[in-house]
């Protein structure tokens, strides 16, 4: 085992936009033990790493100590050496001024075995997001890719007449600090001061900024909006079509921030969906469901009654570890609190035998109970969140039906850092026990009054209300609808 080298892959993880990273990148991220990460590498991608991995971060920050890169080329060494699978991750392509070539020399020296996986590099693709092709038949037969980063602070190293003369279209990168030197170094070059540009930050980020102005003016309109790195600028008539060819920025959710609340593992589908629309959108995992255990002989009942997704999965789990599957239940009645719950059943070859009309306990137990599909003669089984809403059982209880509560999980909140919630324009919760895990992780002390908040149902909105946040309720008790709730708002506004 103490011989058995691993192997190091050199990974581009793109522009920031996750779901830019190449399927090959995810699959290795996926197997990774040691993941190594620069400061490019975006939060969003970050937050996707399996948690059994370990995450080093050498992220080179202005004020922050960087890592050395002797010290990287170490740790990427050490790791490897002891049989690990090392992703060395670099933001954008790992070789487009990614020092991925000094780091793959110094491996082959030692020995080590490495693969690369190209990423999409920034200087391409936040030039298409803010609707610029970066070649166009029309305007130009060359593309150059520059750095503005003078090597050892010493000057910079860009042949401007050789630049002007091949009339292509110029990216530079890394050059916010430098571009006044650049425009006037091309300017001199005989470049027309009157040559289209663009200054893109953040690009393919929902926090995407983009400035189009004439090479001459671009100076003045990075300092006048401060401008800051990471950011590309682009010179040259491709430019021109930016306004034309702008599709992100109009994305329906473009500029919104949305914070999502929730268990990690659950979140993902309205994180996925809101950023596709364009949202800025902030995780904030604080809660976490943990399974229970529980002992049922499910022959004795014949309802069987499911409040979440999750419920559904735990209660398979068990199934499948006693080794049976859902022919186990096929002389049960099945219940689905929402859409959400069927859908995960139909996972498990389960097609649910009664969903309510609207998605919640109180509806599912009155109409269970009125339609005569729940009678006197029935035993129910019940599997929830512990600290779930009663009021589906209550109901069963006055109306004198036997049924089994079943705890098939616990909540437990998880305390983050505080966020300045001044900037955000809503704050999604998926149950009530969202609402308490938000309030918990600000020591109950929120200025509540500026929070819009996202409800998925009335439960969870008297929840929120009770800390005096402004409620929003989707129309539908599901994650779609939510989201489809903040574009019809946020579209108006
Ligand atoms: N290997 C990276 C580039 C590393 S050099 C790539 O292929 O993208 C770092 C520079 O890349 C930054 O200074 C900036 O100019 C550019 N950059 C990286 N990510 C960016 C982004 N999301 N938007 C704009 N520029 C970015």
């Amino acid at each position: 085992m103490a011989d058995r080298k691993g192997k190091v892959y050199l990974v581009g993880a793109g522009p920031g936009d996750e779901e830019l990273l190449t399927v090959k990148a995810v699959d290795i991220i996926k197997r990774a033990d040691v993941i190594v990460y620069d400061r490019l590498v975006s939060g969003s991608i970050l937050s996707r790493i399996p948690d059994n991995a370990e995450k080093i971060n050498v992220g080179k920050n202005a004020g922050n100590h960087p890592v050395p890169q002797h010290e990287i080329n170490k740790i990427l060494i050490n790791k490897a050496l002891e049989g690990k699978t090392v992703v060395r991750l670099k933001g954008g392509d790992p070789f487009v001024f990614g020092r991925g070539g000094e780091e793959l020399e110094f491996l082959h020296e030692n020995g080590i075995p490495f693969e690369v996986v190209p990423g999409i590099t920034s200087a391409i693709a936040a030039a298409a997001y803010a609707g610029i092709p970066v070649t166009h038949r029309d305007f130009c037969s060359s593309l150059h890719i520059i750095t503005g980063h003078a090597k050892d602070g010493g000057s910079l190293d860009i042949d401007y007449d050789s630049l002007v003369k091949l009339k292509g279209t110029l990216i530079f990168l890394m050059s916010v600090a430098s571009f006044p030197q650049i425009a006037l170094g091309l300017i001199e070059a005989g470049l027309n001061p009157d040559m289209d540009a663009a200054v893109i930050e953040n690009g393919t980020r929902a926090n995407q900024r983009k400035f189009v102005a004439k090479l001459c003016d671009i100076p003045k309109v990075i300092e006048e909006n401060q401008v800051q790195s990471p950011a590309i600028i682009v010179v040259g008539k491709v430019c021109a079509l930016s306004g034309k060819l702008d599709w992100f920025s109009k994305l329906p959710l473009y500029g919104c921030n949305v914070l999502v609340t929730g268990p990690k593992k659950t979140s993902e589908k309205l994180v996925g969906q809101l950023s596709r629309l364009g949202a800025y959108v902030i995780e904030y995992p604080c809660i976490d469901t943990e399974p229970m255990d529980f002992d049922i002989d499910i022959k004795e009942y014949s309802w069987i009654i499911f409040t979440s997704s999750l419920g559904v999965q735990i209660f398979f789990k068990k199934l499948n570890e006693a080794k049976l599957d859902s022919r186990h239940l096929h002389n049960k009645k099945i219940a689905a609190v929402g859409s959400q719950t069927a859908e995960e059943l139909l996972k498990h070859g389960i097609c649910a035998d009664f969903v309510p009309s609207k998605f919640d306990g109180k509806h599912l137990a009155n109409e269970l109970l009125r339609s005569g599909k729940i009678t006197s003669k029935d035993k129910v089984v019940v599997f929830r969140a512990k600290d779930g809403t009663k009021e589906l059982v209550e109901i069963f209880e006055s109306s004198n039906i036997s049924y089994t509560d079943v705890p098939a999980y616990t909540t437990k909140y998880i305390k983050q850092d505080k966020v300045d919630i001044n900037n955000i324009d809503y704050i999604t919760f998926t149950s009530e026990s969202c609402v308490k895990g938000f309030a918990y992780s600000f020591d109950n002390a929120i200025n509540s009054s500026k929070i819009n908040a996202i409800c998925i149902g009335e439960q969870t909105a008297k929840a929120a209300r009770a800390y005096g946040m402004n409620t929003i309720i989707s129309d539908a008790a599901t994650v779609s609808s939510m989201v489809e709730k903040i574009v019809e708002i946020y579209c108006v506004k």
